[in-house]
């Protein structure tokens, strides 16, 4: 049976109502955990819509009070940007919102943003005390929902402010890419009084956030204001700025006269399964799929004139983040039948449970115990099947998973008419091919310090490029620590 947020809300009211003033641990642990609104299953599944419909102010207060308080403090130390998660939970339970955001501001930039997308669960809730007491990691204190609603009731106030700017320091830094690395590091360098030029390769600014998680998990408005509050700031934005193409990165240095370079070019480059018949019509990157989807807005046909492949039956390869997303674009896209492949079992699927549960709730097939062997075309050269091969499992891999192993004999046919490739993504490779000096790993990911410094003089790099595909807040988490490198480095000069 699906809660509506009413009456999630009215709930939510009456323990508040009941609650002490001042409560004991043990008190604590019985307030029960706010589960998070969302829109109805059936409704959402043709609509790009947000479907997570955020806390009401009386479910995050009492969420809040089921925070202990702890001395130690472990959810911090989960935390990439080591939030003092205690510290904003304090006055979210006394209803102080605003200064629970105050609280949140001084290490993350990107909250509305970070209590959407962050996988909470392998973050700052896995530790926390009341899952442990509680024996369940779903009922930890559900922080970054508390976070994502103290950072909406601010911009739905209108009262987020643009930081202040120091004087300017007459130094210039590039920033290459427009992804959360790019964002921290243009918003602390810009802060200290830099002047800061952001060049991104495509014709909007955000990075993933913008062509990559969907709608109906980020709504794109909350990343267009952050980019504006950048403007704000006073950061410069050339989009259509192909680094490496438009402007060698060394020429930046040489010839342009930047002071210093941060690279957030990120992992965009996706990997191929290398089967038969991927060059078939109707196979697609997530990438590329979901590019056409978010960024170019495919799915608002009306209004954008960015062809997309209408599809009926959909398989989609992959059992992470990407391929969920993907599956549940498909949904939204109008095709009839969306199925999931994915060589182990849903315990080992590296997508978050929520996304899981959300692309079920919505009707998307698992077919996990699976792998696409061949994908099979028909006289035209258009997808018609994939065939699959069923897969057990075995004794755990180096990633410490069990190991999928396939069963002799055991292939079979899948009518689809489309196929989505989401088996993960390498880094963009034309900045270390145009610019041989940078080192890099076996990976192709940027070799850098722990200040964030690449083998280039002058040049910083961090995010996904240095991570391998990873997440929002680890990027952003980068992002400033270069940025506070590069502010010492420009700060001992004349
Ligand atoms: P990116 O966000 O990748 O941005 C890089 C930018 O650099 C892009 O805009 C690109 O166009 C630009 N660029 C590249 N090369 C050049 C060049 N040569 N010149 C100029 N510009 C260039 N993480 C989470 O935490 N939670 C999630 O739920 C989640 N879901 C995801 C869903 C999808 C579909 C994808 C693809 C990723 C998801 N991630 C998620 C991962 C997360 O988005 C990334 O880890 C994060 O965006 C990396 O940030 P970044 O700043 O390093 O780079
Ligand atoms: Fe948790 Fe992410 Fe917020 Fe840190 S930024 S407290 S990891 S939700
Ligand atoms: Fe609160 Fe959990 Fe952090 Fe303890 S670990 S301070 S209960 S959020």
């Amino acid at each position: 049976m699906h809660a509506t947020r009413e009456e999630l809300d009215t709930q939510a009211r009456t323990v508040l109502a009941t609650l002490k003033p001042t409560l004991t641990p043990k008190e604590r642990l019985t307030i029960p955990p706010q589960p998070m609104p969302s829109r109805d299953p059936v409704e959402r599944r043709k609509s790009m819509a947000e479907v997570a419909e955020g806390y009401t102010p009386a479910q995050a207060q009492l969420e809040a009070n089921r925070c202990l308080q702890c001395k130690n403090a472990p959810c911090i130390a989960g935390c990439p940007v080591h939030i003092d998660i205690p510290g904003f939970l304090a006055k979210a339970a006394q209803g102080d919102f605003k200064g629970a955001l105050g609280v949140i501001q001084q290490s993350s930039l990107l909250p509305a943003i970070c209590g959407r997308v962050c996988p909470q669960e392998v973050q700052c809730q896995a530790p926390c005390t009341v899952g442990k007491s509680l024996k369940s990691l779903e009922k930890a204190v559900s922080i970054g929902r508390v976070e994502r609603f103290v950072a909406d009731l601010a911009r739905s106030e209108n009262s987020v402010s643009v930081p202040d700017c120091a004087p300017p320091t007459g130094k210039r830094v590039a920033v290459v890419g427009s992804g959360p690395a790019s964002v921290s590091v243009a918003a602390d360098l810009r802060r200290w009084g830099h002047d800061v030029t952001i060049l991104e390769a495509f014709h909007k600014p955000g990075g993933v956030l913008v062509y990559g998680i969907p709608e109906f998990r980020l709504p794109k408005a909350i990343v267009a204001q952050e980019i504006d509050n950048l403007k704000a700031m006073g950061v410069q934005i050339q989009t259509n700025f192909l680094v490496g193409r438009t402007r060698k990165l060394k020429d930046l240095i040489d010839k342009d006269g930047y002071d210093a370079v941060f690279i957030g070019s990120g992992a965009g480059l996706p990997k191929f399964m290398h089967i038969d018949g991927e060059n078939l019509v109707g196979v697609f990157s997530a990438n590329e799929y979901l590019t056409r989807c978010n960024l170019m807005k495919a799915y608002d046909a009306d209004r954008s004139a960015t062809p997309i492949y209408q599809s009926q039956r959909v398989a989609v390869l992959g059992g992470g983040n990407v391929a969920m997303d993907a599956a549940r674009s498909a949904l939204r896209l109008d095709a009839q039948e969306v199925s999931i492949i994915y060589r182990r079992s849903e315990q080992e699927m590296p997508a978050r449970r929520e996304e899981v549960e959300h692309a079920k709730e919505e009707g998307v097939r698992f077919l996990t115990l699976h792998n696409a062997q061949r994908i099979l075309g028909d006289e035209k050269g258009r997808v018609k099947n994939v065939e699959l091969l069923a897969y057990e499992l075995g004794a755990p891999d180096a990633s410490g998973r069990r190991s999928p192993v396939p069963i002799t004999g055991s292939e079979s046919l899948l009518e689809v008419d489309t196929v989505i490739v989401a088996i993960g993504n390498d880094s963009n490779p034309l900045l270390r091919q145009t610019t041989p000096e940078l080192e890099v790993n076996k990976n192709g990911n940027f070799v850098v310090d722990d200040e964030g410094r690449t083998s280039l003089d002058r040049v910083w790099a961090g995010g996904d490029i240095v991570l391998g595909a990873a997440t929002v807040i680890l990027a952003m988490g980068q992002g400033r620590a270069a940025a506070a490198s590069i502010h010492r480095r420009l700060s001992t000069e004349a």
